[in-house]
């Protein structure tokens, strides 16, 4: 599953963005001319007048699945946090200090031989385990022990785990002053619902290779009749599927705001023992849980009363060993890279095993690690500057809440109070959470995974316990990407996204503002959007518009959803404009923002010292800079909130002065009459 989670990171950043130059090093302060294709007018095809060159001559790397500047920008925070990780397992400090758990994780991750002689031996508890449960009690049981804090509904909208159900701890929707559990829909190996269920010769052919590599990880572990156990594990799934919510309704707050008292379980999802699994998942104190997904948490609860428990069984069996394939020896992680990796990402070759251990440890040991980065690699006078960016863009979008005609006073009043609130958080938290009570053995890198795991999921239990944190982060500082947490009103820009292209502290206002400018503008935006619309400066769900301010919202909303559904990446296969339309109007909004703070900022300057119009917007077009496989790219169309880059980057069609700095015309390809431009605030 570590293949496909790599492969699929998701928050808003998304695999976006290019590099004018290779990240970090020699950057040339300026867009990337070299990369423009001029045989391609901007108005017919923007994505390639700006990158045609480059993705041209660029080929993406054997061990990935897409190539682009996000994924420049993680090579070099991975390069970094290689330094760090391996410079911690070569010390000597001392046993039970952050930088010995870093170390010492990382090495027995590395450790291979170590991990070839134990053989099945640090699973076979668990497996032991899973042999025994007897009855619908203990089978509730160990579903609950089975649970961690593995998706997130709303801040990286990570709908997806292979555990039979997903816990995620924030602020009540309904009451911000305190932190309630959620129970998100869960038990799939594959990505999504639609793997299961929708017909056709191509997913029918990954059908059965996931029912191939189910019986291959059951074979590996000499598990016998590992062709039946497949099918009926195949089949449990299926019927697990047919029960869940779609993509696009899972990230429909409205409906997913299901308070249910924590003894009505029984009563709403029949046929499961909630009490035992609550016991077990230590969510036994929750008064309330919040049931994200109400027909999967029924549909889940009939099948475990009427599957027989061997199916259950078996079906334990192979996610226990799936999940942690990585930490047992070598052929079980070649299967699991031959599926997740290769069938499903179309990534032919697997990472080195020193980039997987980076990453593991990276997760495992998220701000231990990250404090670390920190202090080596995000000087303090960095984030002085982006808070004034910050700052500036936030103003951009004032004087625009100001300027619009159709919102309610009201509604404005209620939006330029949340804006200032809002919480942005540049580089790193302002308090490191402590992991002291994590103990991490060299040697035994699968019960160093299996505790990471299990002290986050405390740690996350703990919040039932204390007051919400507004300044809690959702990303650690070594992560390339950036998020909004609607809840908390905050934001998260994480110190490896703040490196060139996206901020360069040399670079004009135009390349600057289009690049940090446009994600910082992306972020802000989604608090006004069709979810951030839904709450308010505090955070409670609550609907802030006037009917008629949500009207026009939705009139313009269905112009964009209308302009990315028009987008054919493949013949077969549209861009979902419904799915990505958050992502989308953030897109233009916060390009929209961005742009109005370079123009603001350039007071008298010339062009020469400030960047012209042209510049902004080959810089903001480069920084959509992506290649990718086109089993991976037919996954995205499929399961993620984000249009593939190349329509990212023709978001610049529904800004006017795009169209004077490259004098678009009628009749060309992007070209949108002025009433069809979108402008949303
Ligand atoms: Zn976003």
């Amino acid at each position: 599953m570590i293949v496909a989670a790599v492969a699929l990171s998701s928050s808003c950043g998304g695999d976006r963005r290019a590099a004018s130059a290779p990240a970090g090093a020699g950057a040339s302060h300026d867009v990337d001319r070299a990369a423009i294709d001029p045989s391609v007018a901007p108005g017919d095809d923007f994505f390639r007048y700006t990158n045609g060159a480059w993705l041209k001559k660029t080929e993406i790397p054997a061990d990935r699945s897409s190539y682009g500047v996000w994924a420049q920008l993680r090579d070099l925070a991975q390069q970094r946090t290689h330094e760090l990780v391996e410079a911690a397992a070569a010390g000597s400090a001392a046993a039970g200090s952050d930088e010995r758990k870093i170390g010492d994780y990382y090495a027995s991750y590395m450790d291979e031989r170590a991990i070839e002689e134990r053989g099945l031996a640090p699973i076979r508890d668990q497996l032991t385990a899973i042999a025994a449960i007897a009855d619908a009690r203990a089978l509730a049981a160990r579903i609950g022990d089975s649970l961690r804090a593995d998706v997130d509904a709303l801040n990286n909208t990570n709908f997806h785990t292979d555990r039979v159900l997903g816990v995620w701890i924030a602020e009540d929707l309904n009451d911000p002053s305190r932190n309630v559990p959620f129970l998100l829909q869960g038990g799939l190996g594959m990505p999504d619902r639609d793997y299961y269920l929708q017909p056709g010769a191509r997913m029918d052919g990954l059908r059965a290779a996931y029912r191939s590599h189910i019986a291959a990880m059951l074979k590996l572990a000499s598990i016998a009749d590992a062709d039946g156990k497949a099918a009926r594990v195949f089949d449990l799934e299926k019927r697990i599927a047919q029960a869940h919510a779609t993509r696009t309704e899972s990230v429909d707050v409205a409906k997913a705001n299901n308070p249910w008292p924590r003894d009505d379980f029984g009563r709403r999802a029949p046929g499961l023992d909630w009490a035992a699994l609550f016991r077990a998942a230590r969510l036994d104190r929750a008064p309330t849980i919040i049931v994200w997904h109400p027909s999967a948490i029924v549909g889940t609860a009939a099948l475990a009363g009427s599957v027989p428990l061997a199916t259950w069984r078996e079906y334990l069996t192979f996610h226990a060993i799936d999940r942690r394939a990585a930490v047992l020896p070598k052929a079980f992680g070649d299967e699991a890279f031959a599926f997740y990796g290769k069938t499903l990402a179309g990534t032919p070759a697997q990472q080195e095993r020193w980039k997987q251990a980076v990453d593991a440890t990276s997760d495992a040991l998220g701000e231990e690690v990250g404090k670390q980065y920190v202090q080596k690699f995000f000087p303090a006078s960095a984030k002085a500057q982006l808070q004034q960016m910050v700052a500036n863009i936030s103003a951009a979008f004032d004087r625009r809440l100001d300027a619009l005609t159709w919102m309610a006073p009201k509604t404005k009043a209620n939006a330029k109070a949340k804006l200032r609130t809002l919480r942005v958080g540049i580089g790193y938290p302002d308090a490191w959470l402590d992991f002291s009570a994590l103990s991490i053995v060299r040697g035994d890198a699968f019960g160093n995974a299996e505790r990471a795991e299990a002290f986050e999921y405390a740690h996350q239990l703990g919040k039932l316990d204390a007051r919400p944190d507004r300044g809690e982060w959702w990303l650690t500082p070594q992560t390339v990407n950036a998020l909004n947490m609607p809840v908390q009103n905050a934001l998260n820009f994480p110190a490896a996204a703040l490196e060139p292209p996206f901020y360069d502290e040399a670079a004009s206002p135009a390349v600057r503002y289009a690049a940090i400018g446009a994600i910082i503008g992306h972020e802000i935006s989604h608090s006004f959007d069709d979810q951030g619309s839904q709450f308010d400066a505090d955070g409670r769900f609550t609907n802030w518009w006037t009917p008629e301010d949500l009207a026009h919202f939705k009139e313009a909303s269905a112009k964009l959803v209308a302009q990315y559904n028009a987008y054919m990446p493949f013949p077969d296969l549209h861009v979902n404009g419904q799915l990505t339309l958050s992502e989308n109007i953030a897109d233009v909004a916060g390009l929209s923002a961005a742009y109005d703070a370079y123009r603001a900022s350039r007071g008298s300057q010339s062009d020469a010292q400030s960047g012209d119009d042209r510049s902004f917007f080959v810089s903001y077009g480069q920084t959509w800079r992506a290649k990718r496989r086109e089993e991976l790219a037919r996954q995205l169309v499929l399961t993620n909130g984000h249009a593939l880059e190349e329509y990212r980057a023709d978001s610049v069609r529904n800004l006017d002065p795009w169209y004077s700095a490259f004098d678009v015309k009628p009749g060309q390809r992007l070209f949108l009459a002025p009433p069809d431009r979108v402008r949303v605030w």
